[in-house]
């Protein structure tokens, strides 16, 4: 699923990845590209709209932190706006209920049976006590093409007994409760077309059993129409959810984004394949991720937005310029950068940097660690004059860090030498240079 758009937007997001600048007229050359790309992977007209101007309102509105690129932090809003389309946060299952109900509805051939067979596999994989049970009551082969299923994945296939749907879901629902069942599968009659008793028909089977989730069991490869069918459904049963299958065979995923975002009716799970266990839970967030192939990146935003503290920065890009860094300040970059992950982690993140994989494992935050448990271990006046460690402070302050008295002087060489350094470019050209790299 996605292949093509995930190719045409993830060209679109390598062209930013390293941009210094991205002006509006860029930010505009890019949006036409990215709804070319959306269109085609077809995805509904007042979606691509709606993720172009919340992308463009974004992409202006926002703050880029000196650590970053304007190139970078559009990915990241563009990787956001998708994940919203597609859903926002992952939700998982409402199955507090004993026994829980789950109704699957949708045409016929969209999957149904086969999801219902997987679903149960899944749940009971998670240690749930589920059955099976079809509520087709006119078609019995439907009902043995399930209970086939079930014997297939190791659960319990139910018959409800009556002669409606409702009464075979009713009776299947007491006997799920009589035998402490945790889950109860639902499969409902499909048809070929969405009609008026097929509607009547789900409607009363989902107002009987009060189902916990109702999913509409949608074909991806229906493509424009699957959002017609959506709103049917929706319309008729407040749909709590959907499961799009045969994401495998659909390259172009404009459905998915469609549906759940035309709807509102999120997309829980998508059925991957033929086989049993070609499913799985779908989570918006990672969907994005796989669909810009830009994960390295928004990786990097997060950690930097989420983590380097802008007016912590300029305190100390402002203490640069005055001469008056200290140790203190010190000991707060370092631990600045530690949030981040450490060195390994910033270097491998930032784009164009390519070092050996070798390299990365070399490279160790423990000096690092070890520098900010000596500056901790030093009372506030001796941080700001360091001059006043004689030999018995620093003995009190390689004990209270773990380290020893020569290790500390080497610290304190090197803090001297770096103040030295920042004096010496204090008011020159690398004041700009050093609050950036602060900043
Ligand atoms: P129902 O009429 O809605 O119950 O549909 P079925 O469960 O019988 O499925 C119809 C066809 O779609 C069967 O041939 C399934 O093997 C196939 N199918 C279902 N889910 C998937 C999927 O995720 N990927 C692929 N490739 N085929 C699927």
């Amino acid at each position: 699923m996605f292949s093509r758009l995930s190719e045409k937007l993830g060209d679109i997001a390598h062209k930013l990845r390293g941009a210094a600048r991205v002006s509006e007229a860029d930010l505009d050359a890019t949006l036409r590209e990215m709804r070319l790309a959306l269109l085609e992977a077809d995805v509904a007209l007042p979606v691509t709209r709606h993720l172009m101007s919340e992308v463009r309102e974004r992409a202006l509105g926002a703050e880029v932190a000196k650590s970053l690129q304007p190139g970078q932090v559009i990915i990241k809003i563009l990787n956001d706006v998708l994940a919203d389309v597609l859903g926002g946060q992952r939700r998982d299952l409402d199955l507090a209920k004993i026994p829980s109900v789950i109704l699957l509805c949708g045409l016929q051939g969209a999957g149904k049976t086969t999801t219902a067979g997987k679903l149960a596999r899944l749940l009971a994989s998670q240690g749930k006590k589920v059955a099976l049970t079809s509520v087709d009551a006119t078609r019995p082969a439907a009902r043995e093409q399930l209970q086939v299923l079930a014997g297939q994945v190791d659960v319990p296939y139910i018959s409800g007994e009556g002669s409606t749907a409702a009464k075979m879901a009713k009776s299947a629902v007491k006997q799920a409760g009589s035998e402490g069942l945790h889950v109860l599968i639902l499969d409902t009659a499909g048809r070929q077309v969405v009609d008026d008793e097929l509607m009547a028909e789900i409607k009363d089977v989902a107002d009987t059993v009060a189902a916990s989730e109702r999913l509409l069991v949608l074909d991806s490869m229906t493509g424009q129409t699957a959002l017609q069918i959506a709103e049917q459904f929706h319309a008729a049963v407040n749909m709590s959810g959907c499961v799009l299958t045969k994401t495998d065979a659909d390259v172009r995923g404009g459905a998915a984004l469609s549906v759940a975002h035309s709807t509102g009716v999120a997309i829980r799970y998508v059925g991957t394949g033929e086989k049993i266990d070609a499913f799985e839970a779908f989570d918006p967030q990672r969907m994005a991720g796989r669909i810009l192939g830009q994960g390295d990146v928004v990786g990097l935003v997060e950690k930097i937005q989420s983590s380097v503290d802008e007016e912590q920065a300029k305190k100390a890009a402002a203490k640069i310029k005055k001469g008056q860094f200290d140790l203190e300040d010190f000991a707060e970059q370092l631990g600045q950068m530690q949030n981040m992950g450490g060195m390994a982690s910033m270097l491998k993140m930032m784009p164009g940097m390519k070092l050996p994989q070798e390299a990365l494992d070399q490279m160790d935050d423990k000096p690092m660690k070890r520098m900010q448990a000596m500056v901790y271990s030093m009372t506030p006046k001796e941080r700001k004059y360091p001059k006043l460690l004689n030999g018995s402070r620093k003995r009190r302050v390689a004990m209270g860090s773990g380290t020893s008295v020569p290790e500390l002087n080497r610290m304190l060489k090197q803090f001297g030498q770096m103040q030295r350094m920042m004096k010496k470019m204090k008011g020159g050209k690398g004041k700009r240079m050093m609050a950036q790299m602060m900043g």
